[in-house]
Formats: C-alpha cells, structure tokens, sequence
C-alpha cells in the first residue's frame, strides 16, 4: 500500500505540535492600527509592520476611495497586456525620483519582486550570494534558479570575500536584507557594494524594512550610508509595511529595469496591483514626503523611548536601533506561552519562531510604529517586565 496523503499530513502535524511549533492565525476585527479588536477584546499592537500609521491613514484612505470610484477595482490583466494603467505609471516615477534611481518597476508584492531575479538574471554558472539571515522570499528567489546558491554568516564580509576566492563563477549577484526582518539589525550595504562592484556582480538591497523608515524623509537603507540604487545596485522596497498599503517595486537602472520587463516570470505572468491601490501608495508617499521626515522623527523617538524604559527595567533586548526589537527567548513553546500571557495582560505580540528564524532562537519581535504613543510603549514595557522574568 502506498502512503496516504492524509496519513502522511497527520504526522507531519503531530512533529509540528510537540516542537511547539504549530502556527494559526488570529482575526482582528479593526483597521490596522496601534490598538486593535481581536476576539472581541481592544488590544495593544506591537507586532505590525505599519511603521508609520499610515495603513489606516485619514488623507491615504480617501485617496484610495477616490480611486476606487474613478479606477475600478481589479487591474483586469497583467502590465504587459493591458493592466497598466496611469496610477501604476506615476507611482513607478514617483519612487524612481524619491530613491534616485533611473527608474523603478512595480510588482504585486515583495516577494514576487524577490523571485523576478531566479527568471530575470541568474542562470547556470552565476553565483548566488546570500546573508545567512536573509528574508525567505531571497533564498526561494535562489532555490528557483539554476545559479549557484551560498549563505555566508551574518554580515560577515570577511566570510563573503574567502566564498568569492574559493567558488568559480561566470556572474555574481550578491542579495541582502537591508534591515533583518527578525532581528533589526542592519547589513553593511557600503562593505557589500564594494564587493560587488569589485567582481562585476550586481548587488540586490531587500529594504522592505528600511524604505519609509531610514535615510532621508524615508528614502531607505541605502540612502542612509550615502548610496542609491542604480550602477552594480538594484534596490527592492515594499509599500506594505512603512507604507501602509500593499505591492512593492525594484528600482535601478533603465537597462536593468527593461530587463525585468521582458524576463521576469514573477512580473510577466500575474495581474497587476490594482490601480486604486497604486493610487493609495502614490498618496502615501507624498504624504511621506510632505512630512517633512517628522514621522520618522517621532518613530525614532519612539525606538529611543522604549529602548530606554526597558533598559531601566532590566529588560534584555537584541542589539538593534530599527522600529524591529526582538527580544530573544530561545525555546519556541515557552516564547508562544510568554506571547499568550501578553495577550491575556492586553498586548498583542506574536511569538516568531522556527522556521522563521533559526532553531532555538525563538523570540518576540517588537514592531514600534510613529503612531503609539509613550504611554502605550509604557504599557508594553510593564506587562513585559511582569512576564518575560517570570517563570514561564
Ligand atoms: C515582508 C518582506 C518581503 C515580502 O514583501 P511582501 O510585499 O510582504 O510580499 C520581502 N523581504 C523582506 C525582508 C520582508 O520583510
């Protein structure tokens, strides 16, 4: 007798279960915000990626209203047939012109941005080059390819330079995350571009967390160390995060930007973001813009604050000055038990764990936003301070 798929399925969900690893989702009932209905019950949030509020931003939401009315609701095709409409347009030049590059190219998210370069760049021969603690959508983005796939040790440059003597390769391309996603700290982008740009290769910048939060009015990773995209330089930003609405783009140069036009599968073959909410993003970044940098200034107060309330109250944290302030348990069931104390006590904040991230690194991951305020950050750090020293 052949295996069952429903046997075979039950026993993979029992391993799953007893390494207190078992992931399920919970409904909220409200907007995105920096306080939310779940179950019925008004919560704290500190595990969203609405760096800035702007997901259920007044002048962001009228926008796309209004664009709803005037555009419709679904795209209807892909960009390459007849899907790409003047919202789409603007916003690609938009972005282009806010990050410095030639050009930017819009995807229907980050992770399908990530996976255009297995089909646009790498082929046999190519070496992959990848920051061990790399997003998953980068190292699907190799799995997928026929190029050569190698991790090198967290921000380890040394590491990357003793790969690229000891593999023989035809092309480099070398991927990072900017800001890691599960950690918060940041990737020596100036060190990685030199390495780069010394071997020909071309350098692949993951700043779905640093776009809207670092550099510049938000202008992102790169611009913080005196860099944009474009030359050996490609630059993925997401407009689901800082920006509170949904897709994400690469932005580069035109050459390379007409190349993933005509070879990316990820961009080819799906239907375009809706044109309403490329309308939404194009707000949201000039509302950015408009600003004037003081949402970043008050999310950096907010990163400042916390990480001084928790130092006064003993509380651990991994190194990080980004909105991202994991706090490191290690065992999984004990992070999803200290995750549902904070619940019971108020506070949503979910337990990251394999694997998300390494085993036996599980961990809390504070996400800090513009939008709360000292006091809910007071809150947190108390109910934290009750449970995390606890005998959980
Ligand atoms: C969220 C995320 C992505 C994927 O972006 P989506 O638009 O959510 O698909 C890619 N890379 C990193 C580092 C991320 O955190």
């Amino acid at each position: 007798m052949k295996a069952t798929w429903r046997d075979d399925i039950n026993r993979r969900h029992q391993c799953i279960k007893e390494a207190g690893l078992w992931r399920a989702r919970s409904t909220l009932s409200s907007a995105q915000s920096s306080e939310v209905l779940l179950s019925g019950a008004q919560v704290l949030n500190f595990s969203s990626n609405d760096y800035l509020g702007l997901a259920n931003n007044p002048v962001v939401k009228e926008a796309a209203k209004q664009a709803v009315h005037r555009w419709g609701v679904g795209s209807g095709a892909s960009h390459l047939v007849c899907g790409h409409a003047s919202p789409h347009h603007e916003l690609e030049q938009a972005i282009a012109k806010f990050v410095g590059a030639e050009r930017a190219l819009l995807f229907s998210n980050g992770y399908m941005a990530n996976l255009a370069i297995s089909s646009a760049f790498l082929n046999k021969g190519d070496l992959l080059l990848q920051d061990k603690l790399n997003h998953a959508s980068l190292i699907d983005a190799g799995l997928l390819s026929r190029a050569l796939l190698r991790r090198y040790a967290h921000c380890d440059l040394s590491h990357v330079k003793r790969m690229l003597s000891n593999v023989e390769f035809n092309k480099l391309m070398l991927a990072t995350d900017a800001v890691f996603s599960m950690d918060g700290d940041v990737a020596p982008l100036a060190g990685l571009a030199l390495l780069t740009e010394k071997n020909n290769g071309l350098l692949l910048v993951d700043d779905a967390h640093g776009f809207g939060v670092l550099g510049d009015c938000g202008r992102g990773s790169l611009n913080s160390v005196g860099l944009k995209p474009g030359g050996n330089v490609l630059m993925m930003g997401t407009l689901g995060k800082a920006f509170g609405s949904f897709g994400a783009f690469i932005a580069g140069d035109g050459v390379y930007i007409d190349h993933l036009i005509q070879a990316a599968r990820s961009y080819i073959y799906t239907t375009a973001l809706p044109p309403s909410i490329a309308a939404a993003s194009l707000t949201s970044l000039s509302y950015v813009q408009e600003q004037g940098g003081a949402l970043q200034k008050s999310l950096s107060q907010n990163i400042a604050y916390f990480k001084a309330q928790s130092a006064a109250t003993g509380l651990v944290l991994m190194p990080s000055n980004t909105p991202i302030q994991p706090i490191l348990l290690g065992d999984s069931a004990r992070a999803q038990k200290v995750s549902a104390k904070l619940l019971d006590r108020g506070v949503l904040l979910r337990a990251i764990r394999p694997p998300t991230v390494p085993e036996g690194t599980a961990r809390l991951r504070v996400a800090l936003s513009s939008s709360h305020s000292f006091s809910q950050i007071d809150r947190l750090v108390n109910v934290l301070s009750e449970v995390v020293d606890g005998q959980c």
